[in-house]
């Protein structure tokens, strides 16, 4: 027997009024998210029975707690059904029927005419079961309490107007929520679409959910050894419902991490290492942060950290949650602390938000220092791949600086690794708070080769982010960066110097360059007749320039780099040369002599390039009997 009651139109209605038409305006660019309210009201469901049964209040219920989604295409239904704590009749008055709590009311009062889906405000406000309205034309929801009392139907049209009906059939305790898709939402009548909207957010709950497709275009997929298939339904459940993070670092294995990776990121590739993350109370929070292999520094830098509310999947890359550097890293965060939607705005100003970021910037440097400490040799093989999130970290947030400046490494022209602590202690003997660079080891060889020679280690910094992690320490430690193109302080030698103005002037004009400065330096090493030396600000200057003008920031402009030629005093060539400034022999050799010093520096241009060649060989030439 069933006991129709009238349709309401007092309070409640007048609110649901205004909540509808909402619900489908405000939510349309993310409607898929009806099905994660849904189900999740179906674990909390059960979740509440199972604590209820735990704490003793509730005997004799011996189940295998499930939810199954039900997906029937023939009647156009999409059903969630659990075996959870189900609802009384008064229940359903109370929890469903009085959806328009005031604060909700005023909240929608207020930003009525706004776009809603960028706020995300169902769920916060206790609206996440009408989030079915967004794609149904009626719901039912047909619910059988655990207490015994008389299972109730109650449909609601999506004008809101629904009817209740008591005492209605029902086997076993929990409840049903029968969706009618709309014509409309036709979409989510298709089984991939489900499938893909249920590993995207539920995944990992806490509940086993079966996924039922009983439409007659379903065919079944099972291997079923020739025999006919009466598969109702699949017998795996499509989450893991106790999901890596969840355990204690101690209990997890190694190659339990990577695989979880690979299966969350669909990445081949292993992940460099991990960070396990188990914050107590008051932050509460776990969460497994990774760091991907990039294979290059262009490789897409955009990570991916996936926030979940008590495994149910929230969003990807919160920028309001995790440190902005931190969202190269690819991880899942569970933060039961936080609501499952919640505006950005509201997370922009939360205390809790901006202590759990901290958290988690201290947990990464912890673990960088840890690795250093422990496992250097490893480290320092990870070093080139990490480094240029760290350094980016480093100059993001002055926190993560301070924790993990004691990690910092230069790597090393010669391919060792030295922290910079290490190599500024080495300098104090021959370069004092300078730190000799290069930024590309075969161009620059020549210069590494003597500087190298003089006991002098030279750090590789060949990444466009190098140039302004270079700023920040030259600011915080009062040390100067010096590309080993740029000066020669420490590559003098003991010898006299002596100056020859015609030589100077020669060379000058063999360069056909005006500005070129030349200086006589008596170099450690005699082999070398002149290097050429670029001033490093405005090179550093230059290459700005020209990083933006790459960018589409400005146009190119044409800066005049500093350029000094050294001519070597000590060199056996440049004294011969002192003899004879003159003759046409000498403007031949400076000029060569200039071009290999411009070699040594830079790559010719096409030009230079034909030109030295073709002097080369004329020299060769008349150097043959
Ligand atoms: P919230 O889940 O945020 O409380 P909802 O609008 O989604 O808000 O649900 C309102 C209430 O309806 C829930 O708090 C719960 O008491 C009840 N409810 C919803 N779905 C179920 C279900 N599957 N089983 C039992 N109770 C439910």
């Amino acid at each position: 027997m069933s006991n129709k009651e009238n349709i309401n139109k007092g309070g409640i209605s007048v609110e649901t009024e205004h909540i509808f038409p909402i619900i489908k305006k405000w939510l349309y660019s993310e409607k898929e998210i009806f099905l994660r309210e849904i189900v999740s009201n179906a674990s909390d469901a059960v979740t509440k029975l199972k604590r209820l049964i735990s704490l003793g209040k509730v005997k004799d219920i011996e189940d295998e707690f499930k939810i199954t989604v039900t997906l029937n295409k023939d009647e156009k239904t999409l059903t969630v059904s659990d075996n959870g704590i189900g609802m009384t009749l008064d229940e359903v008055k109370n929890y469903i029927c009085q959806i328009a709590l005031s604060g909700a009311l005023d909240f929608i009062k207020e930003y009525e005419g706004e776009d809603g889906s960028k706020n995300g405000i169902i769920g916060h406000f206790g609206l996440g079961f009408y989030s079915s309205f967004m794609v149904s034309d009626t719901v039912d929801v047909i619910t059988k309490s655990y207490t015994g009392s008389p299972a109730v139907k109650w449909v609601c049209n999506e004008a809101g107007e629904y009817e209740i009906f008591e005492n209605v059939e029902k086997d076993c305790r929990g409840t049903d929520v029968v969706m009618h898709i709309s014509d409309a939402e036709a979409e989510f009548l298709s089984e991939n679409k489900i499938r893909e909207i249920l590993n995207k957010y539920c995944s990992f709950m806490p509940v086993e959910i079966y996924f039922v497709n009983e439409g007659d275009e379903h065919k079944c997929n099972h291997e079923h050894n020739g025999e006919e298939c009466d598969c109702e339904h699949e017998n795996e459940p499509i989450n893991d419902t106790t999901p890596l993070w969840q355990k204690l670092p101690s209990e997890c294995e190694e190659s339990e991490y990577n695989e979880f990776y690979k299966k969350v990121f669909s990445d081949f590739r292993e992940p460099l290492f991990h960070i396990h993350i188990n914050a107590d109370y008051p932050l509460n929070f776990k969460g497994i942060l990774y760091f991907p292999r990039i294979n290059h520094e262009y490789d897409s830098l955009e990570g991916q950290v996936k926030l979940y509310y008590n495994q149910v999947f929230v969003a990807d890359n919160i920028k309001e949650v995790i440190p902005e550097f931190m969202l190269m890293l690819k991880g899942v965060l569970d933060c039961p602390e936080l609501p499952l939607n919640v505006s950005r705005s509201y997370l922009q100003n939360s205390a809790y938000v901006s202590k759990m970021s901290a958290h988690i910037v201290k947990k990464v440097a912890d673990k960088l220092n840890g690795m250093f400490t422990n496992e250097r040799e490893k480290y320092e093989s990870l070093w080139d791949d990490i480094k240029m999130f760290i350094e980016y970290g480093c100059m993001r947030d002055r926190k993560f600086y301070d924790r993990a400046k004691g990690s910092l490494l230069f790597a090393l022209t010669d391919g060792r690794h030295v922290t910079v602590d290490e190599y500024l202690e080495k300098a104090k003997e021959k370069n004092e708070n300078t730190v000799y660079y290069a930024t590309d080891k075969t161009v620059q060889a020549q210069y590494i080769s003597l500087f190298n020679a003089q006991g002098i280690e030279i750090a590789l910094l060949d990444k466009v982010i190098d140039t302004s992690f270079m700023g920040m320490l030259e600011q915080d430690r009062n040390i100067k960066f010096v590309r080993v193109d740029a000066d020669i302080e420490a590559l003098k030698g003991d010898g006299e110097v002596f100056e020859n103005e015609d030589l100077a002037k020669l060379f000058k004009e063999v360069s056909k360059n005006e500005k070129l400065n030349v200086k006589f330096e008596a170099l450690a090493e005699a082999k070398t007749p002149a290097l050429l030396n670029i001033s490093e600000d405005s090179r550093r200057m230059e290459d700005m320039m020209k990083f933006y003008a790459a960018h589409g920031g400005m146009e190119e402009m044409n800066i005049p780099t500093e350029s000094t030629l050294v001519l070597n005093t000590e060199s056996a060539l440049i004294k011969k040369l002192c003899n004879d400034t003159q003759s046409e022999k000498a403007k031949i050799i400076a000029h060569q002599v200039y071009m290999l010093a411009l070699l040594a520096q830079r790559q010719l241009s096409a030009d230079e390039l034909q030109e030295f060649l073709c002097d080369s060989f004329k020299l060769l030439e008349n150097n043959i009997d």
